[in-house]
């Protein structure tokens, strides 16, 4: 920390990505929940183009994105506002609307704790119950806003929507944020609930099912109201927070809806393929709606599972949270990287 730092960070805790860099070449990467797939080629020929207009700015208000994707989800244009990933989505809900704290359950997203670190927002975790979210452990938050992941992370089990509904009509005075990441996997979407309650916020990410983490596209979408306060943080932090190439990729995405769909399907089937291995290899495998599995074994420590496949080039998730680090996320991959998996473990659990 240098001496010119304003003290108001002087406890900050970034994200750590270190595990992450370490596996950008040579790995098989399961260790971040991204699509192993590429982008659709709509998404690649689209930013392409994009890229000859470079010399001005993007549009603000990601204008034919918010069009397109607003028919798709079913809502209008001016419900929907784009962050840089979902991520930078959440950090202005942190921003506008927890004056009055943040609740969100102990395992779920660690990003939440650390943006509330960084907002200067207080928070109480709600233990989960038997790696599930309980919807009337929701009862007291006394106006403090609540982060649901659905399906949560990283241990992929989804609530249903009437389990989300009670956690609304729990806390009329509290905003209900919704985080659907992962939600194309096998969940069910909440988006009905911005027309029905005044205080919903949904996000979602093109980061997973729609293959573009890297190019950081995330949304939001909720009442115009809130909506219109989200923008206006947006547009005085960073007004074009959404480059051109990114735009248009997004756009490539939503019209080739087809091959997204392809995808998920595939993820999904590859998914249950190797729950039933790892259990008949003897792990517990959580139920997952998500592009991940989360699951431990019954002799064997997280971590040296972690360590073992590490040695093979392979990498998975290990937490080192002491509730959680039995266990370990392990992403979906394609079919391929997943019998890598399943080979290298086989060698160390037979
Ligand atoms: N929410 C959850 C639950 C996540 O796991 C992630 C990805 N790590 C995000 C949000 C953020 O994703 P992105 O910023 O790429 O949209």
């Amino acid at each position: 920390m240098s001496r010119f730092l304003h003290s108001k960070y002087n406890s900050l805790t970034p994200y750590d990505t270190s595990g992450e860099v370490e596996s950008l070449t040579g790995y098989i990467r399961l260790n971040t929940n991204e699509s192993p797939y590429p982008p659709s080629p709509k998404a690649i020929e689209y930013a392409h183009e994009a890229s000859r207009n470079m010399n001005y700015y993007s549009d603000p208000d990601c204008r034919e994105l918010a069009v397109k994707l607003s028919s798709l989800m079913n809502v209008k244009p001016n419900e929907i506002v784009f962050g840089n990933g979902s991520d930078e989505i959440l950090s202005f809900i942190f921003m506008a609307f927890c004056e009055n704290g943040a609740a969100f359950p102990d395992i779920t997203y660690s990003f939440y704790k650390i943006l509330a670190g960084l907002h200067g927002v207080n928070y109480v975790t709600v233990p989960l119950r038997d790696f599930r979210v309980e919807p009337e452990d929701y009862a007291d938050m006394n106006h403090r806003t609540i982060f649901i992941a659905n399906p949560n992370a990283p241990t992929g089990i989804a609530l249903s929507l009437n389990e989300i509904e009670r956690i609304i009509n729990l806390n009329p005075e509290s905003l209900i944020v919704i985080d659907e990441a992962y939600v194309d996997f096998g969940a069910e979407s909440s988006v009905r609930f911005i027309g029905d309650y005044d205080n919903v916020i949904i996000t979602r990410t093109f980061s997973k099912s729609r293959s573009l983490a890297g190019g950081r596209l995330g949304w939001c979408m909720t009442n115009e109201s809130l909506a219109r306060d989200i923008r206006d943080i947006k547009n005085t932090i960073a007004p074009y927070n959404i480059n051109a190439m990114t735009q248009a990729a997004g756009t490539g995405s939503i019209e080739d809806e087809e091959y997204t769909q392809r995808n998920i399907a595939e993820i999904c089937r590859e998914r249950e393929l190797i729950k039933n291995a790892l259990t008949e290899m003897g792990f517990e495998v959580l139920d997952s709606r998500t592009n991940f599995l989360f699951a431990r074994h019954k002799n064997i420590s997280g971590i040296r599972i972690f360590e073992w496949l590490k040695k093979r080039h392979i990498m998975i998730r290990h937490f080192s949270n002491q509730k959680i680090n039995d266990w370990n996320r392990i992403t979906i991959g394609t079919h391929e990287q997943m019998q890598a998996m399943l080979n290298a473990l086989k060698e160390e659990i037979f």
